[in-house]
């Protein structure tokens, strides 16, 4: 396995990140699927292909990222691309277009509890598997860290012209992209002198479980951008934030 390049994509038993890893192997990449339920993360393997392996991992448990990161050292002894992908939108479950999930994350009426779980899972559980990760990302080449953002957490777009609806948006689940846009930069500005590069993807509006699947894209669509930053040539950036159109504002 040391000749191979090895990715894991975490939350890839389902949305866009089954997608990403579907990507990834088709490119010939031996894919860690990431699922916090494992017999999930099996048959999503199944799919993805021969080369694809399920890992157990639920990015808020760090007995579970701990036992993911020896897996991995046992078996793969090195990784090459980590796909921070796994996200919640939403506590329980609110029925309904997305409207009617932000109402109640609302940042002057959510429950400090529930703010706690978004990002616990959006924000912690990415520097939580970043870190357990990164040993065997040292033993790696042309290491790439995607995140996987959204531009709902685009305080320029949000509060720019045009940005009606993303004020009417903004709450818990946007709050915490925007401080994971912050933590991408961090890591990106500390792994910058190993040659580590660490970029930010929005999918774009994606239809999958996050949404009660109202998004208008595809997951193939959806997964596109982070595929690319995946993929990125050494001479590629580190610290950039985008869409399959571009670079998004902060
Ligand atoms: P999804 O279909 O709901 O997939 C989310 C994935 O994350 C699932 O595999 C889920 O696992 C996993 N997950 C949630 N909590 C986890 C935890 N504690 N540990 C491990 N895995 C966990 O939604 P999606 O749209 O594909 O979301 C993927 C990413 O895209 C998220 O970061 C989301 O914020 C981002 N995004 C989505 C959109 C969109 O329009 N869909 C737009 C912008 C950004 P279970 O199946 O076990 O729940």
């Amino acid at each position: 396995m040391q000749d191979k390049r090895i990715a894991l994509v975490t939350g890839a038993n389902q949305g866009i990140g089954l997608q990403i890893a579907k990507d990834l192997a088709a490119k010939g990449i031996v894919v860690l699927v990431g699922s916090r339920n494992l017999e999930n993360g099996k048959k999503a393997a199944s799919e993805v292909g021969a080369s694809a392996h399920a890992v157990q991992l639920d990015v808020t448990d760090q007995k579970s990222i701990a036992a993911a990161a020896q897996r991995i050292e046992a078996e793969f002894g090195h990784l090459d691309i980590l796909v921070n992908n796994a996200g919640i939108s939403k506590i329980g479950h609110p029925q309904g277009p997305v409207e009617e999930i932000v109402r109640k994350g609302k940042f002057s009426t959510a429950k400090l509890d529930d703010i706690r779980a978004i990002y616990e899972t959006n924000v912690f559980g990415v520097i939580a598997v970043t870190q357990a990760m990164l040993p065997l990302l040292r033993k790696g080449t042309s290491q790439r860290i995607v995140i996987v953002s959204s531009g709902v957490g685009s305080l320029t777009r949000t509060l720019g012209e045009g940005g009606e609806h993303l004020r009417m948006l903004f709450g818990m689940y946007s709050g915490s992209k925007t401080a994971l846009n912050a933590v991408m930069v961090g890591l990106a500005l500390d792994l910058a002198p190993e040659g580590i590069k660490v970029n930010a993807a929005c999918p774009g509006y994606t239809k999958t479980a996050l949404n009660n699947f109202h998004g208008t894209r595809t997951v193939e669509e959806g997964a596109r951008e982070a595929v690319r930053l995946a993929l990125l040539g050494d001479d590629g950036p580190t610290g950039t934030y985008s869409n399959d159109e571009g670079p998004l504002p902060w």
